[in-house]
Order: structure tokens, then sequence, then C-alpha cells
């Protein structure tokens, strides 16, 4: 669906800030291109197309020429939102996409980006990577600068953190930059966001840098994105990461640079664990060497006799790669995967969850016949996939299934942009490790431990988010944390 301003107070936005704007705001991918001369819209069609494993909700894409802003946005896969007619139409020089991501929540079209809503200078839109945590403060500054039309109480869980960025960043006749500069050191969580008018590019990342941002060169331009991986697959050259509390500011004088909250670096782990792509580079190292390494260690801490080591494809390949390598067991493919099936496809109907597991996996019954398996993913959040996967392998002849998991315990919720949203889902969150192997039916159960994947990480424990690990939050947590099942004693540090 498209729609475009041109004007200051257009009424057709309204919908931005519409009370059906619910669910959970979670890991997406963002991208920004500021290029005269090239297909800025067709640039971020394949930037977010190589960030769609972050968000396959819903796509969306802004376009500035210099006058308007048209924003395209829609339910679904990149690949279906856009097509060649749309990305024609979407003409400019500056742009920026965003893919949503979520797996519980309202679907619905209100919560895709990017947003827009008409300032006193012009349109801004913006997407944002992350979910902020003081969303009744930024509430309540927007209602002293004298907006009216926020009238509900916005929950925890709601993408209108995201709304209330733009409406802010709306209420100061100002430069976008300027108008960011007031308004970045208010929010507070995590937040990489790509922000436009109709002529600036301002990409900005929180000052614990949480989620990941970096920056590219283009001949004639530059790009910034989620993941190193949407910069080389533009034909971009990576600059360098954007730095925690740096606000990067782009329009037809070049790229300027400035903080607005010194660094308290604070990465998240589990972007190394599974958020991110294999050939995305995260603090100079490549994410798939690094889960390699973090197999070696899991395969030091927890062996076990077996035939084969098979991955749970694609995530769980390069720990996988270096469990094998470290044990001695041979590596196999055990298990094909269809990559084509989208989120958006599984709607929880019953047909659907009857099918469940072999909708995205499929067993290779020859390679599993009669061995005894070690079976390596990144992570158990509820412990529905290892369940079904075991007992599919179980089927298909398996002797014996050794599951080994390549990050610790997932226990407690995510407030900064994972939809790890109650301890009550969590499976290790209720159970010891002996009780969690008995409930998925698996012969052994081993996690890595936090200090072996740490240290493949080569990040500093504190300059790392541990907290879906050990509960240890590094930036304030929403008010209504406590009935989500935090502790006194998990309360935030900073
Ligand atoms: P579960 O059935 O909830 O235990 O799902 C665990 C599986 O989901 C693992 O195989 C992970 O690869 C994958 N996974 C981990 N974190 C996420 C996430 N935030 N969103 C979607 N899938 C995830």
């Amino acid at each position: 669906m498209l729609f475009s301003s041109s004007r200051p107070g257009d009424g057709r936005l309204t919908q931005e800030l519409d009370p059906q704007d619910q669910g959970p705001q979670d890991a997406c991918g963002v991208f920004g291109v500021f290029a005269p001369g090239e297909e800025v819209a067709r640039l971020s069609f394949f930037g977010m197309y190589a960030l769609q494993h972050r968000g396959q909700e819903s796509a969306g894409i802004a376009v500035s020429n210099g006058k308007r802003i048209m924003v395209f946005k829609d339910m679904g896969l990149v690949s279906q939102v856009f097509d060649e007619g749309t990305l024609s139409s979407l003409k400019g020089h500056l742009a920026i996409g965003h893919t949503r991501y979520s797996t519980t929540g309202a679907s619905v079209w209100n919560n895709a980006q990017p947003t827009f809503r008409s300032g006193p200078r012009g349109g801004i839109a913006l997407g944002h990577n992350g979910n902020l945590t003081n969303t009744e403060e930024l509430e309540a500054l927007l209602a002293e600068r004298g907006v009216a039309d926020v009238p509900r109480k916005l929950t925890m869980d709601s993408t209108n953190d995201t709304s209330l960025v733009t409406a802010l960043l709306s209420t100061y006749d100002a430069d976008l930059d300027e108008a960011a500069r007031e308004v970045l050191p208010h929010l507070k969580g995590a937040f990489c966001l790509v922000m436009m008018n109709e002529h600036t590019l301002v990409a900005a990342r929180d000052p614990q840098g949480i989620r990941p941002l970096v920056l590219g060169r283009l001949e004639q331009g530059w790009v910034v994105a989620s993941e190193t991986a949407a910069i080389d697959i533009v034909g971009a050259s990576f600059v360098r990461e954007i730095e925690p509390g740096e606000m990067v500011v782009i329009d037809q004088a070049g790229l300027r640079t400035e903080r607005f909250a010194e660094a308290r670096p604070k990465h998240c782990l589990f972007e190394y664990v599974y958020l991110a792509r294999p050939d995305t580079i995260i603090g100079g190292r490549r994410i798939h060497n690094v889960r390699v390494k973090v197999g070696k260690i899991l395969a030091e801490e927890s062996p076990v006799e077996a035939d084969l080591v098979i991955p749970v494809p694609e995530s769980g390949t390069p720990a996988a790669i270096g469990y094998a390598d470290q044990s001695g067991i041979p590596f196999g493919q055990g298990l094909v995967k269809n990559n084509y099936v989208g989120r958006t496809f599984i709607q929880p109907s019953d047909t659907m969850r009857r099918m469940g597991i072999r909708l995205k996996l499929n067993p290779l019954r020859d390679v599993i016949k009669g061995k005894r398996l070690v079976v390596v993913d990144d992570s158990i959040v509820r412990g529905n996939t290892q369940r079904q996967l075991i007992a599919m392998l179980r089927e298909a002849g398996a002797a014996e299934v050794h599951v080994r998991i390549s990050s610790p315990p997932v226990e407690w919720p995510c407030f900064y942009g994972i939809d790890f949203s109650t301890r009550a889902e969590l499976i290790a969150a209720g159970l010891e490790i002996d009780e969690i192997c008995r409930s998925i039916g698996a012969d052994s159960l081993g996690y890595i431990s936090l200090d072996g994947l740490i240290r493949a990480t080569h990040v500093t424990k504190d300059n790392l988010c541990r907290a879906c690990f050990d509960g240890v939050y590094p930036v304030q947590v929403p008010p209504g944390a406590r009935e989500l099942g935090l502790t006194p004693t998990q309360e935030p540090t900073t």
C-alpha cells in the first residue's frame, strides 16, 4: 500500500497512531541509502532482501525525490511486497527500508514500517530495529510538546514506540538532525534508527549498541544497514560500524557524524547465536567463524560418543561443523530444510500446527537410520522445535539422539527487541537441564556455558548484553517487567 505526502498535517496519515497498532516490536532489519543518480528504491529492496532473516512479517520503503516522500509498505516478505512496477515508481535520491519481524501479536498493516508523520517542515519517515523501554516517559514528553493525538496508554509491547519517536521528531520546527539531537537522548532501550525527511538521511544507534548498525560507501553515496551482509549485496564497501551513541547525518553536503550520548557498549549476545547472518561481520569477526568456534567449545564442554553430527539447518550448521571438527565425529546433513517457508504462511491454525516442523524440515532417512546422532541447534526457546524434531528423527530410525545447543539456556525475557516475552514461555526458566532433556525426549542434552560462548565472541563480558541468559539487564526495563516474571534481583544495573 502506498501513501505519500508533501504537505504538513496530511490527514491521510493519521493511521500512524491508530489504536489497533499493537504487537511486539522485535528484531527487525533496517536499511538507508543516500545516493543521487542511483536507483535508491531498488538498492533498498536488495538491502532488505539481504536482511529478510531479521523480519518476515512486513516490508516497506520510503523514498524522497527532494520534494516529497513516498512510502510503500505491506504485509509479507520483501519479494511479495515489491514488484518491478512498484520499485520503478519509487523515484528519488534518498530512501530508507524496513523488514519487520514478529512471531506473536498483531500482524496488521499498521505495524509495518517505515512509519510516517508530517511536521512543520515536511514529512518524516522512520524505521526502527529494537525496542524502547520508556514509552510512558516518551508519551508524557509528547503530551508536554502539545501533541494531542496519542490518546491511549501505550503498552510495553506496543510497536507504537516507533510511532512515538516519529511523532516526537515531528514536533520540532527544525532540520531533521536538529530534531534528532533533541529526541535521541530521551530514548531508552535498544534502537537502531534510520530516518529521513525530504533532504536528509539520519541513522542513530543506542548508547549500548545493543543491535548492530553499519555504514557503507557507494561510488556515489552512502548506505547504512543492520548488517554488513546487506552492504555487500548492494555493492557498497564496508566502512565501519556506527558507534553506540552515534548519530550519522547524510545530505547533499556529505556525511557528518556526532555523539548524542557516551558509548557504553552492551552488544546483544544473541546476535552472535542466532539473529545475525553467518556472513555478517560484527566487532571485526565473521559470525560464521564465531559460531564454528562455539561448536568447538561445545564439543569440549559436552562430549558424547556418537556416529554422526547433524545440524538443524541453517542456524545450527556452523556450530555443528565446529562440533564435528573438534570431536572427530563425522559431519553429515540429516535434515533438509525448505528455505521458502515464510512466517507469513504459517498461520496458527490446527492443520498448520499438526504439520508443524515438517513444513520446514524433513529427515534424510538413509543418513539417519541406525545412527547415534549428535543434533546441534543454536537455541532452545520454548522447546517445541526440539521435541518435534527428536520424535521425527526417532521415527526416521535414529538409534540415539544427543542434543547439543550452541547457546546457554534462555531463561529470561528480552526487552530489547527479541520476542522472548515472558518467563513462563521459556522452557529453561522452569526446568533443570535433565528435566528439559526428558521433556524434549533426547538421550542427552548439553548447552554451551555462558563463559564458553563469550570466549568465542572475543568481546569482553562487560561489553555484552547477556540478559536472556543471566537475567542481568543493562538498560532500564519497562514498568510492567515484573509481571512478566522478572524478580527484583534482576532489576537493571543502569
Ligand atoms: P522453540 O521451539 O521455541 O524452542 O524454538 C527454538 C528454535 O527457534 C531454534 O531452532 C532457533 O533456531 C529458533 N529461534 C531462536 N530464537 C528465535 C527467535 N527470536 N525467533 C524465531 N526463531 C528463533
